[in-house]
């Protein structure tokens, strides 16, 4: 569904990305980890069609309205939850009994029934990570990528986020960042190792965080740098 080729990615004088080869198939599930500043986010905008690479190829097998981000930090409108998440049915021109519906249903997966009137100001951070997934899985994306999609939760917040994730991936192909391994091991079933721009390990979650065959790797997940 997706590959990417040797991608380069630069700002100004520095490298993000060093040369990335990827492959994700339909349906499948792939978690990127690696320390801050290896380049997780650089190489998701680059998968989501946000970022053109500077070198390499990306290739994308499918619809480019299909492919949906939600980002560390998401940015909302200072309005209500309903129309935060029924923007994107809006624009593109959905009818508004099929909005509501939609806007409903999506916010009874992410736990959040009944809070279409409620502002987003006036929202938790668990919550409104939430509605940043409703927003996304509401436009039944072929391929959706998160970044750090639990990095400012708690325990529960993070156990609820990590239950929607598991159903999205369900219904498409996803792609997302961690900077905690054994979350890569529970959400998917591929992890893919980034280091100053570079994959430098890929395989199962047995292979990569479980027991990693390389003792650079293990010191790497233990913390003990590279
Ligand atoms: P990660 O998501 O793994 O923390 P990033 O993709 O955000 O890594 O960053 C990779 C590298 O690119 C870092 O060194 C970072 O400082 C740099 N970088 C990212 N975005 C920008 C930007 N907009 N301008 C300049 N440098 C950037």
């Amino acid at each position: 569904m997706l590959e990417l080729r040797r991608v380069v990615r630069r700002y100004g004088g520095k490298i993000a990305l060093r040369g990335v080869s990827l492959r994700v198939r339909r349906g499948e599930s792939l978690s990127l980890i690696g320390p801050n500043g290896s380049g997780k986010t650089t190489l998701l905008r680059v998968a989501a069609l946000l970022d053109r690479p500077d070198e390499g190829e990306v290739r994308y097998r499918g619809d480019p309205q299909g492919v949906t981000m939600v980002f560390q930090q998401p940015v909302f409108f200072d309005t209500t939850v309903f129309k935060n998440v029924a923007y994107g049915l809006r624009i593109r021109g959905r009818p508004e009994a099929e909005i509501g519906e939609r806007v409903r249903r999506v916010l009874s997966l992410v736990g959040m029934e009944g809070m279409e009137g409620r502002r987003v100001r006036e929202l938790s951070g668990g919550e409104r990570q939430r509605m940043a997934l409703a927003r996304a899985l509401v436009l039944e994306p072929e391929l959706l990528l998160l970044d750090e999609p639990t990095s400012s939760l708690d325990p529960p917040n993070t156990w609820l986020v990590e239950g929607i994730i598991r159903e999205a991936e369900r219904e498409c192909t996803v792609v997302l960042s961690t900077n905690q391994p054994f979350q890569a091991a529970r959400l998917s079933r591929r992890v893919a190792c980034l280091f100053e721009g570079r994959v430098i390990a890929r395989g199962s979650p047995r292979e990569i965080v479980e027991r990693p065959r390389w003792e650079r790797l293990r010191r790497f997940l233990r913390g003990e740098g590279w």
